[in-house]
């Protein structure tokens, strides 16, 4: 099922610097992370070993939802991996204002989680996968990353009824540009959609741009037409006809122009990365330190008052292609 604009909410409204609504927060539950995607985790980097406990999590979702926040995402690091994810999604989708819940994973964990997480609460999910060849899957995630048990775990989600399934594709220049078709009709197969995802600068690895993705999709057999489907924030679609095993197909395709296109004008979101720190924009140094209010005593009110303030010193757009090295790499940030 598309992705749909929220409805105006009857809390009052969240506000960044720019006028933008803020509705969407990225709440990262560890920086810890079975995968080692060069892009995303850097070697050197360290991991916390002190994320936010449950009981933070959910006085923070309480917040973050009376101030206006309508949809959780869960991510990390790999969220997953977290023993108490089921109980983490169960009390976030209790606090009031909080509509829906999504979940970004690596899949590895899926195929015995896709039933658990949706009957906990989680109504959307993403699944990240780059390559449908196992050994070039190995490269670009590390050695743990299974093709077959990230596919077993797109099966799971499938049959578990999520609202929607998307695949994060994030297109590396001589890596995956190949097989960015057989990507798109292998999504459909699961009734997901496919989302290309331009690389940001946190690692080693070229980018593409959308347009050329755009132009590969229609050399790898898509015919792409424009759809207005839009997702929450930056995401937009195309629908796609192609064929597949000889047989007709279509479906949407996703695109994340998150450096040549402007990512930044709908922006909606802010995050809490898995040091507890609040960030209102991904390629900002500026951070909120909610871990050291909510363990030094503070009142819901003064914490809100803080989320208030710090989202009014949000910048209009990223900087990212001149902060290579500067900033806090996705496995921290959650994405
Ligand atoms: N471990 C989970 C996963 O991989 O789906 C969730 C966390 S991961 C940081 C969230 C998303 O960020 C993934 O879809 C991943 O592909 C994407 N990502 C990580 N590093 C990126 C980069 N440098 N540029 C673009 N996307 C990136
Ligand atoms: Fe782990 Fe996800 Fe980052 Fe890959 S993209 S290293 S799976 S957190």
């Amino acid at each position: 099922m598309p992705e749909q604009t929220p409805a105006p909410s009857s809390a009052p409204a969240l506000l960044d610097a720019q006028g933008r609504r803020i509705v969407y927060l990225r709440l990262s539950l560890t920086d810890r992370c079975n995968f080692r995607c060069s892009y995303c985790s850097p070697a050197g980097i360290e991991t916390h070993e002190d994320p936010l406990e449950r009981s933070e999590v959910a006085r923070l979702a309480r917040i973050f939802g009376g101030l206006g926040i309508r949809r959780v995402r869960l991510t990390g690091g790999e969220p997953t991996l977290r023993r108490d994810l089921l109980d983490l999604v169960r009390d976030v989708s209790a606090a009031p204002g909080i509509e829906e819940i999504a979940l970004t994973t690596n899949g590895h964990l899926l195929a015995s989680l896709a039933r658990p997480l949706r009957e906990a609460g989680v109504t959307r999910l993403n699944v990240s996968l780059d390559t449908l060849d196992p050994e070039k899957l190995r490269r670009i995630a590390g050695r743990a990353a299974t093709l077959d048990r990230i596919v077993s775990g797109i099966e799971a989600a499938y049959a578990a009824g999520f609202a929607s399934v998307k695949l994060n594709v994030v297109v590396v220049r001589g890596e995956n540009d190949g097989e960015l078709g057989d990507l798109a009709r292998f999504a459909w197969r699961f009734g997901a959609t496919a989302r290309f995802i331009e690389l940001m600068p946190f690692g080693p690895g070229a980018p593409v741009p959308t347009a050329e993705v755009k132009r590969l999709l229609e050399g790898q057999g898509l015919r792409l037409e424009p759809d207005a489907t839009r997702g929450w924030g930056p995401a937009y679609h195309m629908r796609g006809t192609s064929t597949d095993r000889g047989r007709p197909v279509s479906g949407l395709v996703g695109f994340i122009g998150a450096m040549t296109e402007s990512f930044c004008d709908s922006c909606n979101r802010v995050r809490v990365g898995a040091d507890g720190s609040l960030r209102a924009c991904l390629g900002g140094r500026e951070r909120l330190g909610l871990k050291e209010l909510l363990r030094g005593g503070a009142s819901d009110e003064e914490i809100a008052q803080a989320i208030r303030a710090a989202l009014l010193g949000k910048r209009e757009r990223h900087d990212l292609a001149h902060s290579r090295g500067k900033l806090l790499p996705m496995i921290g940030t959650g994405g």
